[in-house]
C-alpha cells in the first residue's frame, strides 16, 4: 500500500493554522499540527528577514518531528514607515501579542498620513525541511492600503485595517474565500506546493 505524504505545519498561531490548513486542502496529504507532538519546542524567532524565519521554524522542528515540515513567517510591511512593523508585526506594541492593540499602534503611527500613502503589503515565507535539512523556501506579497479604522469580522492580525484596492474593502470584510485567492500566504503556498507533492517520504 502507498503510504499518504505526511506534512507537520509548523505553527503555533491557531488562526494562521486554520488558513493553512484549508489551503493545502488536498486530501493525498496527511496534515500535522504542533498540538500532534508534546514537546515541540519553541523556535525563537530572531532572522533578519522572513525567509529566514520560516527556514529555521521548518529546519528545527523537521528535526524535532522527523517527518517532513513547514514552517511560515510572515507580516506586514507599511511604505510610511519604512517597512514596520515587518518581523515584529504580531510582537508590534509589546507582549503579551495583542491584535486590536497592534492595529490600535498602526493607526496612530499613520495619524496624519493621508489616503494615498498609506499603501501597505503584507509578506508570506514558506519553508520546507525534513530530518535532513532545509529542502525550499519561497515567499509571496499582497499589497494593500491601511484604512483610518478597523472594519470587517473575519481573518486576523491587521486584516480590519487591509484593504484590497479592487475591492474597497479589508480582508476582515471579504472573507476567507477571497482572502485564499489573492493572499500572501495562498501565494506562498501555491509556491511550495510542487516540492511537497514531489517529496518522497522514505528519504
Ligand atoms: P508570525 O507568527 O511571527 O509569523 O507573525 C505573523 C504576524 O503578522 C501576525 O501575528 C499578524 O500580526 C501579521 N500577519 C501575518 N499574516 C497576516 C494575515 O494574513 N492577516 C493579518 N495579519 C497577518
Amino acid at each position: 500500500m502507498i503510504k499518504k505524504k505526511e506534512l507537520v505545519i509548523a505553527t503555533k498561531n491557531r488562526k494562521k493554522l486554520r488558513e493553512i490548513r484549508q489551503l493545502l486542502n488536498n486530501s493525498k496529504i496527511k496534515l500535522y499540527c504542533l498540538e500532534d507532538f508534546p514537546g515541540a519546542p519553541n523556535v525563537r524567532e530572531n532572522g533578519k528577514n522572513f525567509a529566514e524565519n520560516a527556514a529555521k521554524k521548518a529546519s528545527v522542528l523537521a528535526r524535532f518531528t522527523g517527518k517532513l515540515t513547514l514552517g511560515e513567517d510572515s507580516g506586514l510591511e507599511v511604505m510610511a514607515l519604512k517597512g514596520a512593523p515587518g518581523i515584529y508585526s504580531s510582537r508590534f506594541s509589546g507582549w503579551p501579542k495583542d491584535d486590536e492593540r497592534n492595529n490600535r499602534k498602526l493607526l496612530r503611527m499613520l495619524k496624519n498620513v493621508p489616503f494615498p500613502k498609506r499603501k501597505a503589503a503584507y509578506k508570506c515565507a514558506a519553508a520546507l525541511a525534513d530530518k535532513n535539512g532545509l529542502i525550499k523556501v519561497v515567499e509571496g506579497a499582497c499589497s494593500g492600503i491601511i484604512g483610518f479604522e478597523p472594519k470587517g469580522r473575519h481573518g486576523f492580525g491587521y486584516d480590519p485595517l487591509f484593504i484590497i484596492p479592487k475591492h474597497k474593502k479589508t480582508f476582515a470584510e471579504l472573507g476567507e474565500r477571497i482572502k485564499h485567492m489573492m493572499s500572501h500566504r495562498a501565494k506562498a503556498l501555491q509556491k511550495i506546493m510542487p516540492a511537497i507533492l514531489a517529496y518522497k517520504n522514505n528519504q
